[in-house]
């Protein structure tokens, strides 16, 4: 037993050399650790100023010359003085009738008159073209988050559906009157899939949406998701048409924010463009 003594003090001794080898690579790896961990802060604590100092030379150069398009990706500081970039009113077309700045009126008809949007999409039973659909779905959940509760009434007519609903209204009210009222095929907005009309708090479709919360949160929050009330309060020398508070156009919002903060009644006015009262001829 004195061999199995004896190796167990070797063992002993073994466990007691292995046992501080064990400390000192212990302390070497905390050492190790230590060091990587200093050199990662450093490394995160110098890493954002480089960039930053890289950032604040490349806008400081591109502000200067205006001629840039203005870039819209970095969200201005609060702080920022009115260094703000000029809207460029001619960024998207207001001929092109896929165009989502597409000027519609009595003076200005879609080109072809029988234009039909390729990206219509289902909305409650109606249809819209695909960006002013997600546009106003989100824009009802919004409006739905508040607790009013907005639905689509009329969105996407066809050049055939409008030819019959401006013979029906001319066999009805007289020419006069449906010229008023109903556009003439080519010259609705509601061919471009990017109009709609809009009811809710009890008021489907006539003037008394302007004094419904839900008719008031739309003038105030539809430019937040694209749209304009397309036909205000007083503009029917210019529009040629009566306020119609539940007509929204979708124009994206970049135009429609930027009409909101200018205070700009129409399209019209907006692109300089002819009043547009009337039919020409
Ligand atoms: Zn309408």
């Amino acid at each position: 037993m004195a061999s199995s003594s004896q190796g167990a003090g070797h063992r002993a001794a073994r466990r007691r050399g292995s046992g501080a080898r064990r400390v000192v690579v212990a302390l070497v790896l905390l050492a190790v650790v230590a060091a990587v961990v200093g050199l990662v802060r450093e490394a995160r604590s110098s890493g954002p100023p480089p960039t930053v100092a890289a950032a604040v030379p490349s806008s400081n150069s591109v502000a200067p010359s205006s001629s840039a398009p203005p870039t819209t990706s970095t969200p201005a500081p609060p702080t920022t003085p009115p260094a703000e970039p000029t809207f460029d009113r001619a960024q998207q077309s207001i001929d092109d009738p896929n165009s989502p700045w597409v000027v519609v009126d009595k003076a200005r008809p879609l080109a072809p008159l029988d234009h039909a949007p390729a990206d219509l999409v289902d909305i409650g039973g109606r249809q819209l073209r695909a960006e002013a659909a997600q546009a106003m779905r989100d824009m009802i959940a919004a409006a739905a988050a508040q607790g009013l509760t907005i639905s689509v009434l009329s969105a996407y007519r066809s050049y055939d559906y409008q030819v019959d609903t401006f013979r029906n209204q001319v066999a009805r009210f007289g020419e006069e009157r449906a010229e008023i009222q109903v556009a003439r095929p080519g010259y609705s907005e509601h061919q471009t899939g990017l109009a709609a009309d809009v009811g809710g708090g009890g008021c489907d479709i006539e003037s008394c949406f302007a004094t419904t919360a839900e008719g008031q949160w739309v003038a105030a929050h539809g430019a937040e998701f694209g749209y304009v009330v397309r036909y205000p309060d007083g503009a029917q020398d210019v529009t040629g048409y009566k306020y119609e508070p539940w007509h929204v156009r979708y124009v994206g919002v970049p135009l429609a924010t930027e009409l909101q903060r200018t205070g700009t009644r129409t399209l019209e006015e907006f692109f300089g463009l002819p009043a547009a009262p009337g039919y020409p001829g």
